[in-house]
């Protein structure tokens, strides 16, 4: 590293691109709107996960298919899109044999669930515990009751705050989903969000932007001129803070966006969706996290080291962060790709 003739230079560690210690792989089971008390005004399961209609024997067997090609056996199975712990007692206990029968021959090594803020009781969590289940994740989306009354979700900011404070004193991991953009919310309710999950110390958060698929109500809204998305910049930008924040505490975000599913993707009407979404976002994320850290120190910016995986995102979609780094007087020669896990930044003292 280049270093100015008398001047001081200090390095200052950050955290980048936090990882999960669970399984290498998830092996997603879905039950779209399995157990759910009715369909929220944004969901379109059934579309989002491409299992639309498909009886509960043939789900299991195709997710046995997909453990089977993990000969390593770590992988972890998740029963997602729907309710779980609210689901009809009969098909849980089909669902706890199958992980059963997974596990006693050595080919998953954990598994999780997602679930609602109010579908958690006591007894239901006995169960899925014993049945070798170690992470539970809700489906909060907001902890602020107003946002929620206006999406009609059903319970309000002290369940969800609740909810998740049962998770980990029932023994097990928590999840924490939050859904940006929903009816309601704003980019600063949003980020006390964020702060209030990070708060009760989650295995893992999941953003997923909200977006408008045809035929929800949510759908009918915007038609209305009841309900607008929040436009790209916006959610890039508030995302990339979020994240940031989550990398400050350590917590892995597992998801930014809802995975790509081309049902899913025609059948969208409005909202912040691009294949590079997450590239977008930790791209936001570094670049904030720098700034932060220049503003808290003081001092000229002189060198920037980053493991060799942001490289691809760095500059963010087509280079449109190129000049906020030069502004920063990260030009092209001060910043280095490493094999480093954390980021290095080095300023004048
Ligand atoms: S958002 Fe969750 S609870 Fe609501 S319908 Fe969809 S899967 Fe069910």
């Amino acid at each position: 590293m280049p270093q100015p003739a008398g001047v001081k230079v200090e390095k200052h560690c950050f955290p980048v691109d936090v990882r999960s210690r669970r399984a290498a792989a998830i092996v997603p089971v879905f039950l779209p709107f399995s157990g759910c008390p009715g369909r929220c005004v944004y969901c379109a399961q059934d579309r989002q996960t491409g299992a639309h209609a498909v009886r509960l024997p043939v789900i299991l067997e195709e997710a046995g298919r997909r453990v089977e090609a993990f000969s390593s056996g770590d992988c972890e199975l998740a029963f997602y899109g729907g309710t779980f712990t609210a689901l009809d007692a009969y098909e849980r206990q089909i669902c706890l044999d199958f992980l059963d029968r997974m596990r006693e021959c050595g080919l998953v090594r954990c598994a999780r669930c997602s679930t609602r803020p109010d579908a958690l009781s006591g007894t239901v969590l006995d169960e899925v515990r014993k049945h070798g289940l170690s992470l539970i994740e809700l489906g909060v989306q907001s902890f602020d009751s107003s946002a929620l009354a206006r999406s009609r979700r059903g319970y309000d900011g002290k369940t969800a705050l609740q909810s998740c404070r049962a998770v980990r004193k029932a023994g097990f991991e928590l999840g924490i989903q939050l859904l940006p953009g929903m009816p309601g919310s704003t980019p600063e309710l949003f980020l006390r969000d964020v702060d209030m999950a990070l708060a009760e110390e989650p295995s893992c958060l999941r953003f997923y932007p909200c977006l408008v698929p045809e035929g929800t109500v949510l759908a009918r809204w915007y038609r209305e001129g009841n309900y607008r998305p929040w436009p790209m910049n916006e959610t890039v930008d508030t995302l990339g803070r979020a994240l940031a924040s989550a990398w400050a505490a350590g917590v892995p975000v597992i998801r930014l966006a809802v995975a790509p599913e081309a049902a899913f993707d025609t059948s969208l009407l409005a909202g912040p969706r691009h294949p590079a979404l997450g590239a977008m976002v930790q791209a936001r994320a570094l670049l904030h996290t720098v700034e932060c850290l220049m503003r808290e120190q003081g001092g000229q910016a002189v060198h920037l080291e980053l493991p060799a995986r942001c490289q691809g995102f760095f500059y963010g979609d087509r280079g449109i962060l190129r000049r906020h780094w030069e502004r920063l007087g990260l030009g092209k020669d001060k910043v280095a790709f490493t094999s480093a896990e954390c980021g290095s930044l080095y300023l004048t003292s």
